[in-house]
């Protein structure tokens, strides 16, 4: 059993677009009415419109906050603080800002307002760094944490994308070592892997050239959360090498975060197997450290220490300084470890792979990537250029050999041989891969109020027989019978009158017509219309379950793997109705089998529906045995336009 500890920071969040107008409200919110405004010459007038949004507020502004927090810098605002008689400091900037206003609280109990400008997350940690005579030395106390944050996404938009992209890195080192920390525990996990997502998307995008506010939302999200990681728990080797980096060798902060961070993670790989593990799977890629080196390669980052202005010659002095004295991380600290990973961050090799390969491998992935670059349209160039910058990745982080190539090939060549009008093989490697159902969910999850979808599956077929209403699909066929009654309504519960409802499913024995030759088809499959009042009756067999084909390469996989290739029996609906967004779905037999092992993942609990048993003739005066099954459903579909 996990056992941990968790101290929740008393810090108020305000996250949006224009939330820089609430700041007035958040300072009397604190109970405080005089407020030092503190602020930098870039970003170019923040400082300037907090000012005029303060109004009455102000009564004084100080400009001079500067990197690293020197005390001087302090003394000066403080004496300005004094002057206007503050009770609180409203902070506009970045990590040295805050800083600023860090200093002035811990030594005055004024109250702070931040409005962050970078992704620093320093706004959100009770944390403070500061330098006198050029020494930089860190406190921590509660009276640190700044009591409000504005989060205003405009106000960091204005941070050129050079700098957004390596202080975005910065807040993923955060998080990523906030979850192979001593003190991780579960909330702290759950705000790092959403900060890890956040930034990740975030730097994607500006890495494909998009760079709007959702991107820059994203963004600041994942900084803030990535914040509260470094607020709540302890860092380890990547933040100790960045520390001392650039206090021995004055390198710039964010930039030399971002070249170190590859590097602390492949060192830390071995030791902290999970927190890669879950790093990997939120990226969707196998080498965690790998990725996030391509990533900043793609976002335009730096990757050497020397481009930061590091002296070759100084390795062995900062491998000295970092390993001078102990600190929980999860790799033994080795002097000889520490200083081969500042010789490959020196250089800028990528980690994880041989050096040649890697550099090749880079080379060449670019090369493709910037041959989509004049494809019509930014939709498909960058789900191309997205493509094969996976691919290759996929290929080097798994070390691909001729063979497997080959015996992937080989895969595709047979499922394409396979393939028919009538016979999917892609679809099906599609579904037993899961992708199907993510594509679905995608789609759905846009449109929670009506009822969910589910995968299309490889046997449906264009253009299905018309048959009129109350029609025994089955034609004859044996089964237990059931009687089906739908209702299919928009989101409103309106009726909706002659929707096309294609209905298909599988025989008794759990195979469609389309499997079987020798079947006078098409059967169990046709096209049928609503009523005015949105209704549909037909009867027919109830569904088994059924495994997938498995005669050709994909069946051959799920063997080879040990995984079954049955479905859940269902029906299988696709309704189309003018102005209302077309709906594929299944409903599953209740209690029927394989409902938590559906070999393509599509089952959803709310698509499980309740065949109920009945006896007597079907509600349509027929007389059809014994006993026979009802299913009765309201499907919603949602009005377009
Ligand atoms: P920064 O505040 O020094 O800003 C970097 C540069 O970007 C500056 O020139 C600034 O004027 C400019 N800038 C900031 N926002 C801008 C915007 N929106 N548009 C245009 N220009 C903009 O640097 P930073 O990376 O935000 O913070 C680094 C500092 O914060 C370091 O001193 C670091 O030690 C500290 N820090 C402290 C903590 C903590 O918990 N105590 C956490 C992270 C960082």
């Amino acid at each position: 059993m996990e056992q941990f500890d968790y101290t929740a920071r008393p810090a108020r969040i305000v996250f949006g677009r224009g939330t820089l107008g609430r700041t007035p409200d958040e300072v009397l919110r604190l109970g405080r009415s005089r407020v030092l405004l503190l602020a930098t010459p870039e970003p170019a007038e923040a400082g300037d419109r907090v000012a005029q949004v303060l109004g009455d507020l102000l009564a004084g502004r100080f400009d001079g906050a500067a990197m690293h927090t020197p005390v001087e810098v302090t003394e000066q605002a403080l004496e300005e603080l004094r002057r206007c008689g503050a009770d609180c400091v409203v902070a506009v900037g970045g990590g040295s800002t805050t800083g600023l206003a860090k200093a002035l609280a811990v030594r005055t109990g004024v109250d702070q307002v931040v409005l962050p400008t970078t992704y620093a997350g320093s706004e959100v940690t009770p944390v403070l760094g500061e330098t006198e005579n050029g020494i930089k030395t860190t406190r921590s106390d509660p009276a640190i944490l700044p009591e409000t944050v504005v989060y205003d996404v405009e106000l960091s938009a204005t941070l050129p994308r050079a700098l957004a992209v390596t202080s975005a890195v910065n807040a993923l080192a955060h998080a990523v070592e906030a979850l192979y920390s001593p003190q991780a525990n579960p909330v702290v996990d759950s705000m790092a892997l959403d900060a890890v997502e956040h930034l990740a998307t975030g730097l994607r995008a500006l890495a494909d050239g998009v760079d709007d506010l959702e991107v820059r939302a994203d963004l600041l999200r994942g900084a803030w959360l990535a914040g509260t990681c470094l607020g709540a728990v302890g860092m380890g080797l990547h933040h100790k090498l960045c520390h001392t980096l650039g206090g021995s060798f004055d390198l710039p902060h964010a930039p030399t975060h971002t070249v170190v961070l590859p590097h602390a993670m492949a060192y830390n790989a071995a030791a902290a197997p999970r927190a890669m593990d879950r790093i990997a799977q939120r990226l969707g890629v196998v080498d965690a450290p790998g990725a996030v080196y391509d990533l900043i390669v793609a976002a335009g980052g730096p990757t050497s220490l020397r481009e930061l202005g590091m002296p070759a010659d100084a390795l062995e002095r900062a491998a000295e300084l970092a390993t001078a004295t102990p600190y929980p991380n999860p790799a033994p600290l080795t002097r000889d470890g520490i200083r081969e990973l500042l010789a490959r961050a020196l250089t800028g090799e990528r980690p994880g792979t041989a050096p040649g390969p890697g550099g090749a491998v880079r080379a060449l992935t670019g090369q493709v990537v910037r041959s989509f670059d004049g494809v019509a349209g930014p939709r498909l160039s960058g789900l191309l250029q997205d493509l094969v910058r996976r691919l290759h990745a996929f290929a080097a982080d798994n070390d691909m050999t001729q063979e497997e190539w080959q015996a992937g090939i080989d895969f595709l060549t047979r499922a394409g041989h396979i393939t028919t009008d009538t016979r999917q093989e892609f679809v099906l490697l599609s579904d037993t891969l899961g992708l199907s159902s993510v594509v679905d969910v995608l789609t759905n999850s846009r449109t929670p109020d009506t009822t969910s979808s589910a995968v299309l599956g490889p046997f449906y077929v264009e253009g299905p027989p018309e048959l009129p209403q109350g029609t025994d699909i089955s034609a004859g066929l044996p089964g237990t019978p059931l009687y089906v009654d739908v209702t299919v309504t928009d989101t409103a519960g309106r009726p909706v009158a002659d929707a096309a409802v294609d209905v298909w499913q599988s025989n008794e024995d759990g195979y469609y017509d389309v499997q079987l030759p020798d079947l006078d088809g098409p059967v169990l499959r046709g096209r049928l219309r609503t009523d005015p009042e949105g209704r549909l009756r037909f009867r027919s067999i109830l569904p088994s379950e059924y495994p997938i084909p498995t005669d050709g390469p994909v069946g051959e996989l799920l063997t080879a793997t040990g995984r079954h290739p049955y479905r859940a029996p269902h029906l299988h609906f696709l309704i189309d109705a003018p102005g209302h967004r077309q709906l594929i779905t299944q409903l599953f037999v209740q209690g029927g089998k394989y409902l938590d092992s559906d070999a393509v993942f599509g089952v959803k609990q709310d698509l499980i529906v309740d065949f109920e048993p009945r006896t007597g003739p079907t509600p349509d005066g027929a007389d059809v045995g014994d006993e026979w099954r009802q299913l009765t459903f309201t499907f919603r579909l949602q009005p377009t336009g």
